[in-house]
């Protein structure tokens, strides 16, 4: 892992629909995870060579500082732009120094990973629930583990996420899954999205909240057409005839995929509207504290 000096770290988001987040924050930068889908790597966002982490070295100071100095409170959403909880979280500890600070300011968090690592940090995010919202997303795409291994190369594999959505749920904690992205010829069977969402509910999920396709932009693309020419030969040839340089790549399946996720989350009892989710994780705190958050 490398080091950097960041200016600032939290950022405000001007509307709070994404999972209810009021802040943005990324503690690391670049992601060593492998999905060879990931949104993250491409041009517009600017970063260069993201697979390698880079660490905020200050980013403890500038937290405390912009904590302090914040009027309202409001939920921190991490793992927008990198996985908190890369491997050298486990050494390095700033995603669990974040939310040290995060609890001793009283502000609420809402996670986004791909690893069981969070499970770590159970007793800080149990703490920080007594006092403001928490929600942690298991980011989920495939029920294969054997495709998770080659599409998500450096991470958990899907069966140990769904275990870690168990022991998340089990201490109390607010949990679902992600289920994005879905990709075109690879993981858009219904059968794969049925399960996904009966795993979950069996894992003590709140919700599975989907996207039926992918993106693909500059520099993104391209890494993923070099992963399609070495795992699936001929797929990248498939893309260029359904998608052209399209940047939204929904399924061609993607209405029968709807139903059949809706009919299963209808089921299963568990939401998937984000509205709902948002009303849902926030809505489990006393009037008391929500008056003081
Ligand atoms: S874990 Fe997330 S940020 Fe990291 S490579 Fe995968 S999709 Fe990208």
């Amino acid at each position: 892992m490398e080091w950097i000096t960041a200016k600032s770290l939290l950022i405000k988001n001007k509307h709070a629909d994404w999972f209810g987040h009021d802040y943005t924050m990324n503690v690391y930068r670049g992601c060593h995870h492998g999905c060879i889908y990931c949104d993250s790597r491409s041009s517009c966002y600017g970063i260069d060579h993201f697979d390698i982490v880079r660490g905020k070295e200050n980013s403890q100071e500038l937290l405390r500082r912009e904590l302090a100095s914040k009027r309202s409170k409001g939920v921190i959403g991490m793992g927008s732009m990198s996985d908190p909880y890369n491997h050298d979280e486990e050494e390095h500890q700033l995603t669990r120094k974040a939310l040290q600070l995060i609890q001793h300011y009283r502000f609420g968090v809402s996670i986004a990973t791909k690893s069981a690592l969070v499970t770590r940090d159970i007793d800080i995010l149990s703490d920080i629930q007594l006092q403001a919202p928490v929600n942690v997303s298991l980011s989920i795409t495939t029920v294969d583990d054997e495709l998770s291994r080659r599409i998500e190369q450096r991470v958990s594999v899907s069966s140990t996420r769904f275990r870690a959505l168990q022991e998340l749920s089990a201490a109390g904690i607010f949990t679902g899954v992600l289920l994005m992205p879905i990709l075109p010829f690879i993981t858009d069977q219904i059968s794969n999205v049925r399960r996904i969402v009966s795993l979950a509910a069996d894992a003590g999920a709140k919700y599975v909240y989907p996207s039926f396709g992918m993106t693909l932009r500059e520099n993104q693309r391209e890494h993923y057409f070099r992963w399609l020419d070495k795992l699936y030969p001929g797929l990248k040839e498939q893309y260029i005839r359904t998608y052209g340089t399209r940047y939204g790549c929904m399924s061609t399946r993607r209405r029968q995929l709807e139903r059949a996720f809706q009919e299963e989350c209808e089921q299963q009892g568990i939401l998937y509207r984000m509205p709902d989710i948002i009303a849902s994780y926030k809505k489990d705190m006393e009037p008391e504290q929500l008056k003081l958050f």
